[in-house]
């Protein structure tokens, strides 16, 4: 491993890995390859303390008790929440949306704190949302639409301090009646959407990419990574 190495933090895929979201990670590796940058997955389990000092952090979905254990491990090792307030981007999905905010209730309607990185909390929807979703992206930045599967009981409400990430056009998003999904909040994008959703949003991929390493990016001109984009979008309607 080089000192110019891209170190991409996978964190707690142990318990919080259940609907794929480990490919987010994945692609940041390719799309880096891609254009020369050295690249790697450096996975933080359960086992281990949460680094600072990565480049790119991607967390992912989890059932509710899987997401408890999560919320445990990163108050007790707040390696995350430092790297976030140093500038490092995150991308936080589904139940790490959650566990990021102030405190989420479980379906069981217990109410556990999380760790304040987003100005978010919480609550249990009546039913679960579940389907492919659509929207359009509100941040700078991002112009294509954004598409993902969502797969949540909570519905989240946005605090003054979280811009929401897009307007949803197809499906239930964030599902606290603001029309809207997901949350930026610094370096910190979160979403719903599983996908994984930068497997079918590379827009989305290059903007954290680009963050994670400090400049502009060439585009990529991958017809069948577009191809499933536009797939997906289509499928969706
Ligand atoms: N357990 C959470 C919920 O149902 C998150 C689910 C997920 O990550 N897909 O809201």
């Amino acid at each position: 491993m080089s000192e110019s190495t891209l170190r991409i933090g996978l964190v707690l895929p142990d318990v919080m890995g259940t609907y794929g979201d480990g490919g987010n990670a994945l692609v940041l590796r390719q799309r880096a390859r891609m254009r020369a940058i050295d690249a790697e997955i450096v996975s933080i389990t359960l086992d281990d303390e949460v680094p600072e000092s990565l480049d790119v952090y991607t967390l992912g979905g989890a059932e509710d008790y899987a997401q408890r254990l999560a919320t445990r491990h990163l108050q007790r090792y707040p390696g995350l929440q430092r790297a976030a307030d140093a500038g490092r981007p995150v991308l936080a999905i589904c139940a790490a949306i959650q566990v990021l905010g102030h405190w989420y209730e479980t379906a069981a309607g217990e109410r556990v704190a999380g760790i304040s990185m987003l100005d978010l909390t919480t609550s249990p929807r009546q039913s679960r949302a579940i389907g492919e979703l659509v929207t359009a992206p509100i941040i700078d930045g991002l112009s294509q639409p954004l598409s993902g599967f969502e797969n949540h009981r909570g519905a989240t409400s946005l605090g003054a301090a979280a811009a929401p990430l897009g307007r949803v056009r197809r499906g239930v998003g964030n599902g606290a009646g603001a029309g809207v999904e997901g949350a930026v909040q610094g370096s910190v994008v979160s979403t719903y959407m599983h996908g994984p959703v930068l497997a079918r949003n590379p827009e989305l991929a290059d903007y954290l990419l680009s963050k994670a390493v400090g400049t502009e990016l060439e585009p990529l001109d991958l017809p069948q990574v577009d191809r499933l984009r536009r797939e997906r979008l289509a499928a969706a309607r």
